[in-house]
């Protein structure tokens, strides 16, 4: 196969179905945005309707929003517009809380619904708070934790073993972009007794997921990456129907009440997934995500699957000549929607291309990760992107020292 030249890719951009969304994002001059996967864009109708509900809702209705303005039920309805992009009916899913705090809560959840197990089983590669939290669960529990790398055959092998209570793993891995089998690892869990929590952190708005059709227990996972909430925005929270009347998650707070009106003094849980709410919400942040789940209520994700797809082939293809290892699987099927890169020289060469306007980021020991958004990457760019790669590394640009200086947040 011939690559793609400049002109083929101006073809594919205007002959784009999602090509329109682009218009609909914040994107300053001059960059190429590889990025979308840490902090999503920004929606332009976000700071609208932020304005909005501080102006209208908070300074002109007070306190009779939370009635007038849905303040009450925004974690409800907005985990109801979110359900679509999961495969999860409405009452399914609540917006709430952080992904940490959510991962704990539906971490412990698991395992008082599995008596009996202790085990809660990890990988070792995962994003670093999805150990730490199940590491501070396991410990409050009585739990054992336990890490496998579930792209190998240990996965199958530490069920087998037994007491396994819960699986906890990410749909997309942050580092290597490898896409997870969610229905095979998920029956192979039911099959050995386990629940299963899958985050959902890279994958949501970036490939088509079904948690239902999975039969998955619980899922978390962020709305500031793919889906472009702000940065900080709140998480989510998935329980399975069949679990809404037995799960308990810890932090039982008012929000989570059967009647929070009644204001007795003891904690009724609340019935379906609200009963994995704890206390109130930044409803400020709320808003913002609400503007940008409305825009996600018009895309394809078959649609953005296949752009995804084929963005990322091409970054592959056209990036090959610069000679890094490319640490994301090849095969399509088995790829989220970001590229990684692996090279020594990686953090050095990652400022190099910020510099030129071509913003990806690194993850430690030596990846460099290049993330694609559909609604507002093009073709073209992921041509200039490639081809500045191409010229950081093979002119050994990338080895001015300037870029060797380490900032805070890589
Ligand atoms: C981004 C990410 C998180 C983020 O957790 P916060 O509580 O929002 O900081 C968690 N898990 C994974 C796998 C992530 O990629």
């Amino acid at each position: 196969m011939t690559a793609m030249t400049r002109a083929d890719c101006v073809e594919r951009d205007a002959a784009d179905p999602l090509a329109h969304f682009r218009d609909e994002f914040v994107l300053p001059e001059g960059v190429v945005y590889l990025d979308g996967n840490s902090l999503g864009a920004l929606p332009k109708a976000t700071p609208g309707r932020v304005a909005e509900m501080v102006e209208r809702e908070w300074g002109q209705n007070l306190i009779a929003s939370w009635n007038d303005a849905g303040w009450w039920d925004k974690p409800r309805v907005l985990g109801a517009k979110l359900a679509p992009l999961i495969g999860a009916a409405p009452h399914e899913v609540v917006v709430g809380d952080g992904t940490s705090v959510n991962l704990f809560k539906a971490v412990i959840a698991a395992l008082r619904l599995n008596p009996g197990r202790s085990v809660v089983l990890g990988e070792s590669g995962n994003f670093p708070t999805d150990l730490y939290i199940t590491q501070g669960a396991a410990e409050l529990m009585g739990a054992v934790e336990r890490r496998v790398d579930p792209d190998s055959p240990e996965l199958g092998e530490a069920l087998a073993t037994g007491g396994v209570a819960a699986v906890l793993l990410s749909h997309v891995d942050y580092r290597t972009g490898a896409l997870r089998d969610m229905a095979g690892i998920t029956r192979l869990a039911h099959d050995h007794g386990a629940l299963v929590v899958w985050d959902l952190c890279h994958s949501v708005g970036a490939v088509p997921i079904g948690l239902d059709a999975c039969a998955v227990d619980f899922a978390v996972g962020c709305t500031y990456k793919y889906l472009n909430a702000g940065p900080g925005a709140p998480a989510f929270s998935y329980v399975a129907e069949r679990h809404h009347g037995t799960a308990r998650q810890p932090l039982s707070g008012w929000h989570g009440h059967a009647r929070p009106f009644d204001f007795t003094g003891d904690y009724v849980p609340a019935e379906g997934a609200s009963r994995f709410l704890s206390g109130s919400q930044p409803l400020i942040a709320d808003a913002a995500l609400e503007a940008s789940l409305d825009m996600w209520g018009r895309v394809d994700m078959e649609l953005v699957r296949e752009k995804s797809l084929a963005l990322t082939d091409l970054f592959i293809e056209l990036t090959a000549p610069a000679g890094l290892d490319l640490v994301t699987p090849r095969q399509a099927e088995r790829r989220g929607s970001q590229v990684s890169l692996s090279h020594p020289g990686g953090y050095p060469m990652v400022r190099a291309l910020i510099e030129r306007g071509v913003i990806g980021d690194f993850r430690a020991p030596d990846v460099l990760r290049f993330g694609f958004t559909p609604l507002y990457l093009r073709y073209v760019d992921v041509f200039d992107a490639a081809a500045a790669l191409v010229e950081v590394v093979c002119s050994g640009q990338w080895r001015n020292p300037r870029f060797a200086e380490r900032e805070q947040v890589t």
